[in-house]
């Protein structure tokens, strides 16, 4: 293995293991850490962890047991991934996680530096003069400041970032980053002269992330968006290929869960029912008033799936949601959808469902769960951030399951249609 990757969620780790894809790296991707050694060939591994709003202690613990693993496994550089609007709780996670991972990497490598940027422009994710942009806005006017569980009400990211870190934050930005390679390394010496410990790079676009790569090269640990990814491989003589998203031919039926109320699922959701495929809603309070939803839904299914897609869904628009969450209360709303979701794609995959499409990602990473899924080889992109994956599950499915996980605000309005295209 040359690249160990840990990744603070589970959508989010799809999408780093998308673009290493791309730039022709060969990838799996763990949901949690491994408890057996990796049985199948790859460059890179993404680990995916739940630790975005775990308590700092845990999340540190957490990605501490993933570094031992993937260096176990002969990582020659760990990526610490995070999202690309930076989603921080008041304790964290990025900055304790980025200082525990670097503790333990100094003691071996005597090497205690690192970078942060969560530049992915791909998706509208700029930092210029260390500040981030989400489009065209900066991020504490993205909507990121009324995030329910990590709103984001500072755009400057050397500030915010020393609010989480014992060490000294710096800056390296644009204009050494457009010089490149060299001009980046030597920015790098002088800051650790100055004793700072990690930088915030700025990027703008594929080429500033492509310059900065080379530079990274033998950095112990870099931390970052999925953006950097595309620049590193390269570094391990890597380059683009066909061969890299090669997966076995899909074959069984097909199926959309969708658990995501974002914008992007909502379109998604009525652009297939325009389309005149079969959609089946799932309603909250008929789950919460103890009616069987999960059995009906899979008898509504059962016939139709030799047809084409199916979906399934509880997306719903916003005022439903603040309804459905005023009577049930918001977590226990979502816990209890999640449940009834992954229940759901549970029994499609009983039903013969071998290619799944999972929208959300808290409701993917329930499917996941309740699928049994511990690792998924990582194939071609959809869309920005969203490759099909194949996953070995138990025996009872001999030849294994294709399945995408799509983090809410990603894919185009006619994704879930798309999809299954794109596989074929
Ligand atoms: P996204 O990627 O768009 O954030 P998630 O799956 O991560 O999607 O989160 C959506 C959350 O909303 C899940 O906890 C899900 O169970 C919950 N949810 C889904 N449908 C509804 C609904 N109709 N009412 C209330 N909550 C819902």
């Amino acid at each position: 293995m040359k690249l160990g990757c840990i990744a603070d969620d589970f959508t989010g780790a799809t999408d780093l293991a998308n673009n290493l894809v791309r730039a022709g790296m060969r990838v799996v991707q763990a949901m949690g850490v491994p408890m057996q050694p990796l049985d199948s060939d790859a460059d890179a591994v993404v680990v995916a962890l739940k630790t975005r709003t775990l308590p700092a202690n845990e999340a540190i613990e957490e990605s501490l047991a993933a570094l031992r693993w993937l260096q176990a496994q002969g990582a020659q550089q760990i990526y610490f991934k995070y999202c690309s609007t930076f989603d921080s709780t008041a304790q964290g996670n990025i900055g304790p996680v980025t200082e525990a991972l670097m503790d333990a990497l100094a003691d071996e490598t005597g090497s205690d530096f690192t970078i942060a940027t969560p530049a992915f422009p791909d998706n509208q994710r700029t930092v210029f003069k260390g500040h981030l942009f989400v489009g065209d806005v900066l991020l504490n006017e993205s909507g990121m400041q009324n995030h329910p569980l990590t709103p984001m009400t500072d755009a400057n990211l050397v500030r915010f970032l020393q609010t989480q870190c014992r060490r000294s934050v710096g800056l390296i930005d644009y204009k050494v980053v457009a010089q490149g390679e060299t001009a980046i390394r030597e920015r790098i010496a002088e800051l650790r002269a100055q004793g700072v410990g990690v930088a915030v790079v700025d990027a703008i676009s594929n080429d500033d992330l492509l310059r900065l790569g080379p530079a990274l090269k033998g950095m112990p640990l870099v931390t970052a968006g999925s953006g950097v990814a595309i620049g590193l491989p390269a570094n391990f003589g890597i380059a683009p290929s066909n061969t890299a998203s090669a997966l076995p031919a899909a074959i069984g039926l097909q199926a959309v869960v969708s658990g995501s109320c974002s914008l992007a699922t909502n379109r998604q959701v009525m652009a297939f029912i325009k389309s005149g495929q079969p959609a089946f809603s799932v309603d909250a309070l008929q789950v919460a008033a103890g009616v069987d939803v999960t059995r009906q839904a899979l008898a509504w299914a059962a016939p139709l799936l030799v047809h084409g897609p199916v979906l399934i869904y509880s997306t719903a628009q916003a005022n439903t949601v603040k309804m459905v969450q005023g009577r049930l209360g918001v977590e226990q709303a979502g816990a209890m959808l999640e449940r009834t979701l992954a229940a759901i794609a549970h029994g499609l995959v009983a039903l013969g469902v071998r290619q799944l499409v999972l929208a959300g990602g808290e409701t993917a990473g329930a499917c996941v769960q309740a699928l049994n899924i511990t690792q998924m080889k990582i194939g071609l992109q959809i869309d920005p951030g969203v490759p099909w994956c194949h996953a070995q599950t138990e025996a009872a499915i001999p030849d294994g399951l294709h399945l995408t996980l799509k983090s809410g605000n990603f894919g185009t309005d006619d994704f879930f249609t798309k999809a299954f295209t794109r596989l074929a």
